[in-house]
């Protein structure tokens, strides 16, 4: 007979009994009796956890006297070790494993040879199924496979009969016991609570024996058809990509879609009776258990790959489709995945979204821009979570200290809900200064202006009490679609923007796309080739090339501030004549509106970031074309240092409060006073209470921050006199040997003014 041929026909033996009318015990007996038969083993034998121990159902073999009897801790002995590491076990010789115990009670001193392979239920092994054999010998893969597919066909006994508690079921597996830490990257800063969520949930595979073995075939057909279709799309699009390393996972999916072998050896599984979505199942435990024997980390990566797409290729052919976004959250949520993309993120409901931890993610990658605008912790690069936390589990995740505690202890869970509660306290506190307006001890009104890129964003306006928008990212909506908006589009999310932020003045940057914040539909040859992409071809420089998109952009804002105030302000601008260009579009626009009669904007304001430090060098040439100047001490600072801002590396080693920077903006500042230009501060640098002080005391009176910063800046701004503040700063900067955070923290703290929040 063939293999497959064999296979069928223990399946066949084997929907025969589970279709019976026989006792869940007398199937178990009968599983035990067909598999033995048909492996030529002497033994089969069958154990099912029971209060916390595997505990011998059935066999075929052994002394029938140990039934109910042997019971094996997780861990312990052959069985309890392929339980606790849901692993098959293939040995020709038992004794040699170093995790073999003897139970003399079950009379199997005399068998040499062993295979098991663990039954999983809802991920966890319930149960070990197993065989034994007299001669020393390996079992043959297609053995191992049969010893799989039954596995598979007793879990949904298992389910059907009950005769495993769901509970017990839930804590069994090493590493999703008990409380546990996962450690990564900050990405986004944050405290919160919740329960975890994975992301997209795994296929619960409900029939495992097929009825038609050619409607399957069918079925498994169409889902590779339509899951290569995906890869393919999923490659030439920007919603999805975060980056090189994500284009390499997309490569090697692509090479794992389109391998013969893979789904060869699934078709093959369904030849054997089996359903489309258990062969997919059945297929996967052979690799991982083909992988694990294979100790390569490299290859462990790419396991990781296989089984996505092997998910990806179970919720095709199932028709479990939805990620977690469209089953809805339930209740406050920290979302578990692997990666995802803007949009992905922006489809969750953000007031039970609380955190997110990631695989992978990068600080540049535009999910965790996107979720630093939603005000929502991102835990990053936290590996191997699948393997310690289950859906459902209470997570503490703690961003700020790139951690997250899983299945807390009360005593943990009570120390963090202390500090939640103090920082909720001041969160509070902070709320509470929604009204007051942001005047120093001195008397000076500081401007605290919030920076947005969503429409959703605009809420926090009234949330915070801001000023206004001081930077509202227009490319995010480029970011987040996969082809260009088109005006239309755009006109919509401005006039939607303007209508929301109602009186509160908002600042449109154009568009700082291109270098890392790329989007294929404007990809050419010059953008990809920019080996340094932050200092490439972005922001302006690309929208001046790509005049049509600039102008798009223009009309779009003009139309959108029909009637009202626009304040329009430009990226990235290097020197004079760039700015001078940029607003020539606008120019142009406006001139083209009037003659359709169009509603224009009562006036329009023009500003430019400064974040190029050339462009310093000319204000005297530049501020009098402008309304405001905006610095974006983010990039301005990475190009000060030569040192990448979103390098992990160096995030800690240039100081935004080095003497180096300070001194920089301070001429800055002094060359903008008395022109009448506003100038203000729009990098993230200003929403820290520390670094915030220091620009004030440079003279800066505008700060355009992150929403979540509104409130502890406008408190710390309650506690500054200004004069004094200056005197001291002035002091510091004449002195190169001086320590800027050190003395600022003292003085700070000598002020009863905190400075850490
Ligand atoms: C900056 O560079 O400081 C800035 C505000 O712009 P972005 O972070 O969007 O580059
Ligand atoms: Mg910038």
């Amino acid at each position: 007979m063939s293999a497959a041929a064999s296979a069928r026909q223990i399946l066949k033996n084997l929907h025969e009994v589970m279709a019976s009318r026989m006792h869940a015990q007398g199937k178990l007996d009968r599983v035990a009796e067909i598999v033995g038969e048909s492996l030529s083993s002497e033994v089969c034998s069958i154990y099912l956890l029971r209060e916390g121990m595997l505990e011998l159902f059935a066999t075929r073999g052994l002394n029938q006297s140990a039934v109910h009897v042997t019971r094996m801790a997780i861990g312990e002995g052959l069985t309890g070790t392929i339980a606790d590491n849901v692993e098959t076990l293939n040995l020709a010789e038992a004794k040699a494993h170093p995790d073999f115990q003897y139970r003399p009670e079950t009379g199997e001193d005399k068998f040499h040879s062993f295979a098991g392979v663990p039954i999983v239920y809802r991920e966890r092994a319930v149960g070990v199924l197993c065989v034994q054999h007299v001669d020393p010998r390996r079992y043959e893969e297609v053995e191992i496979e049969a010893l799989q597919t039954t596995a598979m066909v007793l879990s949904e006994l298992i389910a059907n009969a009950e005769l495993v508690d769901e509970e017990e079921a839930r804590g069994l597996s090493e590493g999703m016991t008990g409380q546990q830490t996962v450690n990564g990257l900050t990405l986004v800063s944050g405290l919160s609570a919740g329960n975890a969520v994975y992301h997209q949930p795994r296929v619960q595979i409900t029939q495992v024996m097929a009825d038609d073995i050619e409607a399957e075939r069918q079925r498994v057909y169409l889902a590779f058809d339509k899951m290569r279709e995906q890869i393919d799309t999923l490659s030439s699009q920007a919603e999805f990509g975060v980056g090189g390393e994500h284009e390499e996972v997309l490569e090697t999916y692509k090479m794992f879609a389109y391998d013969e072998g893979w789904s060869r050896r699934i078709n093959e599984a369904i030849d054997s009776g089996l359903t489309a979505e258990a062969a997919i199942e059945r297929v996967q435990q052979h690799t991982r258990m083909r992988m694990r024997e294979i100790d390569d980390p490299l290859l462990a990566d790419r396991m990781h790959d296989l089984e996505d797409l092997a998910n990806r290729l179970l919720r095709i052919v199932s028709g479990q489709l939805g990620t977690a976004a469209s089953q809805g959250l339930r209740r406050d949520t920290i979302l578990i995945a692997r990666n995802l993309g803007p949009a992905e993120l922006l489809e969750y409901d953000r007031r039970r979204l609380k955190g997110v931890i990631l695989e992978e993610g990068s600080l540049t990658a535009h999910v965790v821009i996107v979720a630093r605008a939603m005000g929502v912790p991102v835990l990053g690069r936290a590996s191997g979570i699948r393997g310690i936390i289950r859906d459902g589990d209470e997570i503490l995740l703690d961003a700020t200290a790139a951690s997250a505690t899983i299945r807390p202890t009360n005593s943990v869970a009570e120390a963090f809900e202390a500090r939640f509660a103090k920082s909720r306290e001041k969160q509070a506190a902070y709320a509470s200064l929604r009204d007051v307006e942001p005047f120093t001890r001195c008397g000076t009104r500081i401007q605290v202006m919030m920076n947005a890129g969503l429409r959703d964003d605009i809420g926090s306006l009234a949330m915070t009490g801001a000023d206004g928008v001081g930077l509202f990212r227009t490319e995010f909506q480029f970011l987040v679609s996969a082809t260009l908006p088109q005006r239309e589009r755009q006109l919509r999310l401005y006039r939607d923007v303007m209508d929301a932020a109602g009186d509160k003045p908002v600042i449109f940057r154009t568009v700082d796309i291109g270098g890392d914040k790329s989007v294929p539909y404007l990809a050419t040859e010059d953008a990809n080739a920019d080996e340094n992409p932050a200092m490439g071809w972005r922001a302006l420089r690309l929208a001046l090339t790509r005049e049509g998109l600039m102008k798009a952009q223009a009309r779009a804002l003009i139309e959108a501030g029909g009637g009202r105030s626009l304040y329009v302000m430009f990226p990235m601008v290097s020197e004079p004549w760039e700015f001078d260009a940029a607003k020539a579009v606008f120019d142009e626009q406006l001139a083209f509106l009037r003659t359709k009669k169009k509603l224009l904007p009562d006036a329009i304001y023009y500003g430019a970031m400064l974040e190029v430090p050339a462009l310093a060098e000319m204000l005297d040439l530049l501020l009098p074309k402008l309304s405001f100047l905006s610095v974006g001490t983010n990039d301005l600072t990475q190009f000060l240092f030569a040192a990448d801002r979103a390098n992990p590396k160096l995030a800690q080693r240039y100081d935004w409060l080095s003497l180096s920077i300070m001194r920089f903006l301070r001429r800055v500042v002094n060359s903008s006073v008395g022109t009448g230009v506003d100038l203000g501060v729009c990098g993230e640098m200003g929403g820290r209470r520390l670094e915030a002080l220091a620009l004030l005391g440079i003279g800066f009176r505008r700060l355009s921050i992150t929403p979540a910063a509104v409130g502890p800046i406008k408190e710390l701004v309650r506690k500054v006199d200004l004069a004094e503040l200056g005197e001291a700063m002035t002091g510091w900067l004449a002195d190169p040997s001086v320590n800027l955070r050190e003395e600022m923290t003292a003085w700070a703290e000598a002020r009863e003014i905190e400075v850490d929040g």
